[in-house]
């Protein structure tokens, strides 16, 4: 038992009923609530009115008592737009009196008014409330500014400014555990409080101490003096924002939006911005730190335990963002460093940017940050990113970034130039692929690096023709767009060059071949093309992506490659979207398939957003294309784009993020395929590591594509703050591939989102 504990009063309800008949005149019924460290009795008489007869902790001066019953009279008498309970004196006219118990200890007892409501903890945080939440704070801090109390120039340990006090509990915690709220103790103590105002505050806003009005819409009181003291002003915020954002999805944007209404009431100085994320972290640590102290005198409390998780989870989930995310999202949300509109931006994009452009999303988002799976828009709100495949190793991973601005800061020049960063990345690169693919050309995109890639492949064979998979899409280039169904045969495209055979998607789901055989089967279409017509290339993504996030069924490629081969062609197994260890269960995903192309593409993902592209090749077809025309590329290869390329692979190394991609793949593809079971619009679930889909149909026997409704779910997710989107060529594909930091928990999230928005 702790000690302030161990001097809680413990009067009976019979007791209550007594002191409340002899002190006060009133015949009362009385029922014990819940306090910690005093005695309170919600109390009612005959008329039914309703009274708390408070009892404090002997420890408690009664100088601490007036405090709190001056401060409620300030704050009865101030605009709060809040009902706060009236002090009832006794019979003899005092609002604190000392009664005994039976054991003969004297405590002081008051009697206030009971104020109906339930708990903020108990009830939905929607805008409105945590408006209402943030105008009342900004309101009780106006109205007590002018206050003052001898006893509020107290040291309460709760106080954010003695954090310090909470440092010795620290050896309580697990090593990983105590790395999380160390930081949060280091920043506090960091602060520069002569720069915050001080007032005397409430101290102790906790979401059971907030009461909310019957249809949780408005704040109606904030309960519990008990902590007041003189400190911060801002505190009093910061303390309230910790509770906000326990158990919130978005716990950044949920105090955001308390800050901003906060500020509008009682406007914030920058400084008082600045320190809110620093306060209220402050504020879970303490509250963490006293809870394993607590916990190790009763460990037996399984309401310790019970209170404590949500602050746990609460700093991990925190623990995530990079320093400053919080502060910068409160700013703006506090009218600081405004962003344009997104309307002023919509305008200027449609003035000055090429047309042929779509933009996602029917409210398009204007997003300003990004961290691992996360990206910022800018009002504030986070949203879990399930398409970038881009940024790959998480966005604005720390190494990759300080590996690229180091390298900017020190030299930039091209490949005609020996460089250590170029001869370690073409050795780092080829060492993840099998031994004939051991020649590199840098480059600066996907297109590139297909673009390339065929005229590889004419200079080897000395044809032109190209196989493609109906639906493909290789690239922007004029020479790719010939090799590019989903361009061609798409809105605006010329149909197809008379150089280029289209073979069927192999598609187990709504093709042709549905059976075990399908790999082979599939594999004919592309022998009797390559028969009919040898071709230079056949060019095929290891998993189709724009066709649908569809996987090769077994033995396709091997069958494919064979045949072609055997026809004199060369085999490019485009990787642009699913290399680098996104098959979970390979680097490569042509690795699933067995087989080992002549030429891979690689782009998207291979510099984390960095321009970048390869093309690597065997030494057979490099000799074929080195004719004596040269090849350069101005910026393919360059110092600082092959720094970001070791770090993105060092990085995918030391994480282990191609294990993650399987185990968080393996993991979200069951929870796809039981919203399936649930949902019978999912017509087929299918993926590979972190590469996924699923395909709506609005009936699972005529597959008839439900292209509307993926549309719809995407927009709905989108508003529930999960980044989706749709491909394939009846648009009803919903694709996943996130960056392959995304974990167990944020597939619990999106499978979660998906089963709330299909339900309706
Ligand atoms: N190949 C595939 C499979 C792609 O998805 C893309 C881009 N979507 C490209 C090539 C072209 O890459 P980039 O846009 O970097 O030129």
């Amino acid at each position: 038992m702790t000690p302030v504990v161990q001097h809680a009063p413990a009067f009976t309800p019979e007791e209550a009923i007594r002191i409340a008949a002899g002190y006060y005149g009133l015949a009362v019924s009385a029922t014990p609530l819940p306090s910690e460290r005093d005695q309170n009795f919600r109390l009612r008489d005959t008329s039914g009115a309703q009274f708390v007869l408070k009892i404090a902790n002997s420890e408690e001066a009664l100088e601490i008592l007036d405090l709190q019953n001056k401060a409620l009279g300030v704050l009865g008498a101030a605009d709060t737009g809040l009902v706060w309970p009236r002090i009832v004196r006794t019979l003899s006219g005092n609002p604190v009196v000392p009664v005994g118990e039976a054991g003969g200890q004297a405590y002081f007892v008051r009697m206030l008014t009971w104020v109906d409501g339930v708990c903020f903890a108990n009830v939905q945080h929607r805008a409105a409330l945590l408006a209402s939440l943030g105008c009342a704070l900004g309101k009780v801090d106006r109205a007590l500014m002018g206050f003052s109390h001898p006893a509020a120039n107290r040291k309460l340990y709760w106080d954010l400014r003695h954090a310090s006090l909470a440092r010795p509990h620290l050896a309580l915690l697990a090593d990983r555990r105590r790395a999380q709220v160390e930081p949060l103790l280091d920043a506090v103590e960091a602060l520069n409080w002569s720069a915050l105002p001080q007032s005397v505050i409430h101290g102790d806003a906790n979401d059971y101490n907030i009461l909310v009005d019957e249809a949780g819409a408005q704040v109606a009181t904030i309960l519990d003096l008990g902590d007041m003291v003189r400190t911060a002003t801002v505190c009093n915020l910061a303390i309230a924002l910790a509770y906000v954002m326990l158990g919130e999805q978005d716990p950044i944007a949920a105090a955001a939006q308390v800050a901003a209404a906060y500020h509008r009431e009682r406007p914030l100085s920058d400084a008082e911005i600045d320190a809110l994320d620093t306060l209220a972290g402050a504020r879970l640590a303490m509250s963490v730190c006293y809870c394993a102290w607590q916990l190790r005198h009763a460990p037996e409390n399984e309401y310790l335990n019970i209170s404590n998780r949500p602050a746990w989870q609460l700093i991990e989930k925190l623990a995530v963002f990079p320093s400053g995310w919080a502060r910068d999202v409160f700013r703006r949300a506090c009218g600081l460093d405004a962003p344009p509109t997104p309307g002023a931006l919509l305008v200027s994009r449609r003035k000055h940017l090429g047309p042929s452009l779509s933009i996602s999303y029917r409210e398009p988002l204007h997003i300003i940050r990004g961290w691992r799976q996360y990206l910022c828009d800018s009002g504030g709100r986070a949203y879990l990113d399930c398409v970038n495949n881009v940024a790959h190793v998480g966005h604005c991973h720390p190494r990759v970034a300080r590996a690229a601005s180091e390298q900017m800061a020190l030299l930039n020049t091209n490949t005609r130039y020996l460089h250590e960063h170029l001869s370690a990345y073409l050795e780092r690169l080829t060492a993840t692929l099998p031994g004939p693919l051991s020649v590199v050309y840098l480059v600066c995109s996907g297109s590139e690096a297909n673009e390339l890639a065929l005229r590889l492949a004419r200079a080897h064979t000395g044809r032109e023709g190209v196989i493609v998979v109906e639906t493909a899409y290789h690239g922007n280039t004029n020479a790719l767009i010939d090799i590019s169904p989903y361009k061609f045969d798409g809105p605006g495209g010329r149909g197809r060059p008379a150089h280029v055979t289209v073979v069927p998607m192999p598609d187990v789901y709504r093709g042709r071949h549905r059976k075990a055989d399908s790999g082979a089967r599939y594999a004919e279409y592309v022998a009797s093309a390559a028969m009919a017509a040898p071709p230079a290339a056949f060019f095929c993504e290891s998993a189709l992506s724009c066709a649908g996030q569809v996987m090769l069924p077994a033995g396709y490629l091997r069958n494919a490659y064979d045949a072609v081969r055997a026809a004199g062609g060369v085999c490019v197994a485009d990787e642009v979207q699913t290399g680098f260890g996104r098959a979970g269960s390979h680097f490569w995903m042509f690795e699933t398939q067995g087989v080992v192309p002549d030429i891979v593409t690689l782009g998207k993902p291979i510099g984390n957003g960095h321009p970048m592209g390869a093309v690597i090749t065997t030494p057979e077809i490099a000799a074929s294309f080195a004719n004596g025309m040269e090849y350069f590329n101005t910026f393919g290869g360059n110092p600082v784009s092959c720094a970001v390329g070791l770090a993105v692979l060092d990085v995918i190394r030391d994480e282990g993020l191609q294990e993650n991609a399987r185990d968080a793949g393996e993991y979200l593809l069951k929870g796809l395929k039981d919203l399936a079971g649930r949902h019978p619009l999912i017509g087929d679930v299918r993926a590979q590591g972190l590469f996924l889909g699923f395909e709506l149909v609005r009936d699972r026997e005529t597959l008839e594509p439900a292209a509307d409704e993926a549309s719809e779910i995407v927009n709905r997710m989108k508003e529930r703050g999960i980044l989706l989107s749709t491909d394939g060529p009846l648009h009803n594909v919903i694709k996943i591939k996130p960056p392959l930091v995304f974990g167990r928990a944020d597939a619990d999230l999106l499978v979660d989102g998906l089963d709330g928005v299909l339900r309706g």
